[in-house]
């Protein structure tokens, strides 16, 4: 078990990746935060990871609220007195091209992936720099290494991420916590329902794997880069595509 006993809060962690990562994490031994909007779709992770043998609660958290934040963060702590990761994964698209775009659009985009990550790191690093230790790992696509059409605010949030990681990696590295961006390419959940079968399709063939990505393969990186076999990896943006971007 390579996450024995390690707390860990992962937001978006009802759905898709998100809650890939919960079940991997739990089966690795982790102490599992199941955090989301949605708290019909967090108890039923909750009850699948213990149903499995592994340890997690659940809680509503709005990455976008720094109460729901606050408030689980405070229970962790009391219930654990420890934070060892945290995966800021909860994520959204609102596509439009440039010229339709509307602010709204643009704002809900940067306030849940941008700042709902920052929100979440910001409520948990002052815990982690008292341990001296601890991993915050953070989803950004390969939209934010290329850029793409009708992404305007998605490419936005996801480039920025990988901003703040890199800059977290310098500010918190000698204080024994890692920081590091994970690059999915085309991944089989629900965030990819407004594409086109036929665009999916053609995504298909240009991957030189020939096929989306499963939750699961994210989460087997989630999970690598939480333990402590990834120990000298720091401020890395790991591209998971199946070689979409070549
Ligand atoms: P998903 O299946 O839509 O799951 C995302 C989860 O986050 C959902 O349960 C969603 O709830 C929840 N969520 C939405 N807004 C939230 C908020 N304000 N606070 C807390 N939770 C919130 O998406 P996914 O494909 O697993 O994506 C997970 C992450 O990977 C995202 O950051 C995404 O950008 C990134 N990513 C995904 C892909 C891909 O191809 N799938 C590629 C690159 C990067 P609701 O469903 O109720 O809204």
């Amino acid at each position: 078990m390579r996450l024995k006993g390690k707390v860990s809060i992962i937001t978006g962690a009802a759905k898709g990746i998100g809650q890939a990562t919960a079940l991997k994490f739990a089966k690795e031994g982790a102490k599992v935060i199941v955090c989301d909007i949605d708290m019909t779709a967090v108890n039923e992770t909750v009850d699948q990871i213990i149903v499995n043998g592994g340890e997690a609660v659940g809680f509503r958290v709005d990455v976008t609220d720094k109460e729901s934040i606050a408030a689980m963060v405070e229970s962790v702590v009391n219930k654990y007195g420890r934070i060892d990761t945290l995966v800021n994964n909860a994520g959204i698209v609102m596509d439009a091209q440039l010229k339709k775009m509307s602010e709204d659009q643009f704002d809900r985009v940067i306030d849940i992936n941008l700042k709902g990550t920052y929100n979440c790191t910001k409520a948990v690093v002052d815990i982690m720099l008292e341990q001296n230790s601890g991993c915050i790992l953070n989803a950004s696509s390969i939209v934010g290494l290329y850029g793409n059409f009708g992404q305007t605010n998605y490419s936005a949030s996801k480039f920025a991420v990988i901003g703040m990681v890199k800059t977290w990696a310098r500010e918190l590295g000698k204080k024994g916590i890692r920081s590091n961006a994970v690059c999915p390419g085309f991944i089989s959940t629900s965030i990819l329902n407004s594409i086109p079968r036929k665009v999916i399709d053609a995504i298909e063939q240009r991957v030189p794997l020939g096929r989306l990505g499963k939750p699961e393969e994210i989460a087997n990186t989630y999970a690598f880069l939480a333990s402590d076999e990834a120990s000298y990896i720091n401020g890395a943006v790991i591209e998971v595509s199946g070689g979409a971007t070549l």
